[in-house]
Order: C-alpha cells, then structure tokens, then sequence
C-alpha cells in the first residue's frame, strides 16, 4: 500500500506545491482521494499511469480538491479508456457529472459510475473497504478511510510438524481453511494457524477544523493524511474558515493513536513550513509535512518494518 501525494498545497497553485490530490496504490488500483486542477500533470510526474485509477474520492466542493477532474476524464476518454471509473463524493456531485454530460464536456465512453455519499461504507474494492464520514468544514464534506481487509493469521508450522502433519500440499490445505485427516485424527484450521492479523489503515481528514468524528474514525490508523492550513499564528483564521492547523492535526493523531501523521494543505502563505513541523511534533512526534510528488509505503504492522518516506525525485520545481 503506497501512497503519492500529488498536491499538497490549499487554496490555490503555487510552484512548491500544486492543490489537493493523493494516490493511494493497492494492489493494481489507484484511488484518487481529491483531484484539483493540475493534478493530472502532477501525475505525469508519478511514476503510475493516469489509466490505472479505478476510483476517485471527492471530499467537498471547494475549487482546490476537484476542478482537475474533469480534464482528467477528458485525458482518458481521448486514450480510449475502456475501464469503469467509479467517482464519489457529496450529494451534488450527481447534478454536477449529469450537468456536465448534458454539455458534452464529459463524454460517455467508457462505463461512468457516480455515487453520492453522506457517511457510512461505500463500497468494497477487491481486499478493502472505503467508507465516508462527515467532517468540520462549514460546507458539505467529508473525510475518507480506507481500509484493507483482516488477514489469515500466521501458520504455525512447527505445530504442524509436532501433530505429524507430513510436509507439503497437506500445509496448504490448512492455510486454505480446510480440514484434514492425518492417521484417522481429524486437524482443523484453528490448530496450526494463528488469529487473524488486522490490515493497514488509512484516514483522510479532507478540510476540516476539530472533528470528534475524525479521531473515532482514525484510531488505530497506519497513517492519517490530515490538513494543517495554518500554524498556530493564524489560529483565528483556522477557526474563522474551519481549517486545521498543525498542532491541531496532531492533537486529533494524539488522540487517535495513530501510527504516522502527515500534513497537507498547507497554505501558500508558508514558503518554508518550518514553523508547521515543530508546532505538529510538539504534540505528536511522528509526524511528516508532505510535499509534491512524496511517497509513502506503508507495511504492516507485523512485518517490523517502519512506515517509509521517500522524498520527491527527478521534479523540478
Ligand atoms: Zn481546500
Ligand atoms: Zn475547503
């Protein structure tokens, strides 16, 4: 599970930071979770095809998290794009595609689905779930999390040899959940494999200021992709306009218990975000202010490894 922030500005475009976009890349899909103007040249700087996203994820209406969206679909429909592409978002969005078609700016060429959403699950994709919940924003918007499917525990396989299970496709068969009979003993499952390991978490906030409901909804996540629009020098603006700052992000983190913390939309007034990083680990020490084009791979929690961050390459800014 990997994910690319493409923008990580808010508001409006800058030269460090274009606005709001993050890939998430599972297995072979890429789920957008916002596509601001200028997202689809971001990606060209990615290394995925703009072709692989399978689903986009529109948290609100403000022009910096979706007006990119519909050049991109033009970008597929002259690739000839045969695919689905699946859109979600607020009520609103319905009448925004169907008003758009009825223009002939979004041509029904390859399978379009649009789904509005209030909170609750959405949908399932093959080995996770994506579900909505309303944030703070003052606005209809919302936050997404999306969630990998438990795993099978670990099997345990000097137990095996220790019931005298004999080496080969017999392991299998427990591994599949199947019982088996070894000299007229019957071996279930549950006796060589281990409980159930939890899949990888990812919450994102969307634009928003405090938000009970988002740290319900983040606790125990790998990582929470939260705004930070100011720091605490503009605290009133971020109350005022129901934004975040870095220390609140990291509260809501905190509180979560969550594993890493990485802040976007950050806004154009802070060319060096500095300020941002210390006020955020003061609260919560892991915690990344993300930039264009950085990449996050997320492992399992079991596997030891840590959450790795690889800073942009081959752009210039
Ligand atoms: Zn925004
Ligand atoms: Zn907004």
């Amino acid at each position: 599970m990997r994910l690319v922030f493409l923008g990580t500005g808010g508001a409006w475009p800058t030269k460090k930071r274009n606005v709001s976009s993050t890939a998430v890349i599972f297995r072979d899909k890429v789920i957008l979770v916002d596509c601001g103007e200028g997202t689809q040249r971001q990606i060209h700087w990615s290394n995925f095809s703009f072709m692989k996203i399978s689903h986009v994820l529109i948290t609100h209406f403000h022009t910096d998290h979706f007006l990119g969206l519909f050049g991109l679909m033009e970008s597929m429909y002259l690739n000839e794009r045969k695919r689905p592409l699946e859109i979600i978002g607020p009520p609103g969005l319905s009448w925004l595609t169907d008003s758009l078609c009825e223009l002939g700016m979004i041509k029904k060429t390859f399978p379009l689905k649009v789904t509005e959403v209030n909170d609750g699950g959405i949908l399932d994709i093959e080995g996770a779930s994506v579900s909505a919940f309303v944030n703070s924003h003052g606005v209809r918007s919302l936050g997404y999390v999306i969630k990998e499917n438990q795993r099978k525990g670990k099997f345990n396989r000097e137990k095996a040899m220790e019931l005298g299970i004999p080496e080969g496709p017999l392991f299998g068969k427990l591994q599949q959940g199947e019982d088996i009979t070894v000299d007229e003993t019957v071996i279930l499952p549950e006796m060589v494999m281990g409980s159930p390991r939890s899949g990888r978490k990812l919450v994102f906030s969307g634009d928003t200021h405090l938000c009970g409901e988002l740290v319900k909804q983040a606790v125990g996540a790998d990582v929470l992709v939260h705004e930070a629009t100011y720091g605490e020098d503009m605290r009133d603006k971020a109350d005022e306009y129901k934004h975040s700052t870095a220390r609140l992000a990291a509260e809501a983190a905190r509180d979560a218990g969550v594993r890493h913390l990485i802040l976007t939309h950050i806004s154009p007034r802070y060319d060096d975000p500095e300020q941002l990083i210390q006020e955020a680990r003061e609260i919560f020490e892991k915690a990344t202010i993300a930039e264009d084009l950085m990449e996050v791979t997320v492992p399992y929690r079991d596997s030891g490894n840590d959450i790795s961050i690889i800073a942009p390459v081959g752009f210039d800014q």
